[in-house]
């Protein structure tokens, strides 16, 4: 089931999901058009009915700034991870109760390191506390793997399940390749 719709930009580049609610909102106020619609669920409201969109386009170009599409969030920081600490392997099923995954810098923000992709890694708390401020090489604690910076697709589908229609419009664009990474990452997720 689908957890909302797909966004698309003008141009046809896959943005984002978004909740039904607003989804609905951006084609009625003519932002946007349904590019492929749910006809047997309907959305029903008081008035009218209206086939369920699954995959909406943008009726104007949005420039999505560097910025937003570089920012951190542990959302993302786990999904890119798999959700396994970097240092000592756990996956978050393997956490005891109490314990979590955190976001480790890799340089200390103590000794000059930045909260960049580059920088930042999954750990769990335990090593994250071990770890402290020290640099990798002082406390001999590696990341599995090096940290880089994902594609911003790449991660806004990490986190969510996309439906087979929607997942079309990610191949179109991006090819097959984006979409088995994805779908891999996906498998990881749960
Ligand atoms: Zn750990």
């Amino acid at each position: 089931m689908a957890v909302g719709c797909l966004a698309l930009n003008a141009s046809f580049e896959p943005l984002t999901m978004v909740p039904l609610h607003r989804a609905l909102r951006l084609v009625i106020e003519g932002k946007a058009e349904v590019v492929e619609a749910d006809r047997n669920r309907p959305v029903r409201s008081e008035r009218l009915s209206l086939p369920r969109p699954a995959v909406i386009r943008l009726t104007r170009f949005i420039h999505v700034p560097r910025r937003f599409r570089r920012q951190v969030t542990n959302t993302f920081l786990f999904a890119r991870d798999r959700y396994r600490c970097q240092y000592c392997g756990r996956s978050s099923g393997d956490l005891r109760p109490r314990e979590a995954l955190t976001r480790d810098h890799v340089i200390p923000l103590s000794r000059g390191g930045m909260n960049v992709w580059e920088n930042v890694v999954t750990a769990c708390s335990p090593c994250n506390t071990r770890k402290s401020n020290r640099l990798p090489v002082e406390i001999g604690m590696h990341p599995m793997v090096p940290p880089t910076e994902p594609h911003f697709v790449h991660l806004s589908w990490a986190v969510r399940r996309l439906t087979p229609v929607q997942a079309r419009y990610i191949q179109l664009f991006y090819g097959r390749e984006m979409l088995e990474q994805l779908e891999e990452l996906e498998l990881h997720a749960r």
